[in-house]
């Protein structure tokens, strides 16, 4: 979820997630979360992430970040399922095994996963 007050570039302002409750996107800060809820609440989210119209900017960006530094849902995946992509385009020799893929070749990589969304 992007907090457009601190948007930083421009494809942030178009975010079908901004203004949104930032627990829907990393889950309930102050209590824990039962299995159940974290699942409707990961749907709907992606449902949301679905519908945006920056969903392979966003989920560009946050590919090429740390390991460490994935949290919540962005671009429509979980960390986990983003490390899960990753790790294939590793293994298909799509994008280096030893260092952090650059951000075009995500975003070219993307565009072919995802072939209707933009990548301007
Ligand atoms: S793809 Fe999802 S997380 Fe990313 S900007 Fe759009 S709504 Fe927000």
């Amino acid at each position: 979820m992007l907090n457009t007050t601190t948007a930083t570039t421009a494809w942030e302002q178009h975010a079908t997630c901004a203004g949104t409750p930032i627990e829907l996107w990393y889950g309930p800060d102050e209590r824990p979360e039962s299995g159940h809820e974290a699942y409707w609440r990961r749907r709907h989210a992606k449902t949301l992430c679905t519908q945006c119209p920056v969903r392979t900017q966003c989920l560009a960006d946050e590919l090429i970040q740390p390991r460490a530094d994935q949290h919540g849902i962005r671009g429509g995946m979980t960390p986990r399922e983003r490390e899960q992509l990753l790790a294939t385009w590793r293994r298909d020799g799509l994008i280096p095994a030893d260092k952090p893929a650059s951000s075009e070749t995500v975003r070219r990589l993307l565009i072919q996963k995802f072939p209707t969304a933009s990548a301007s």
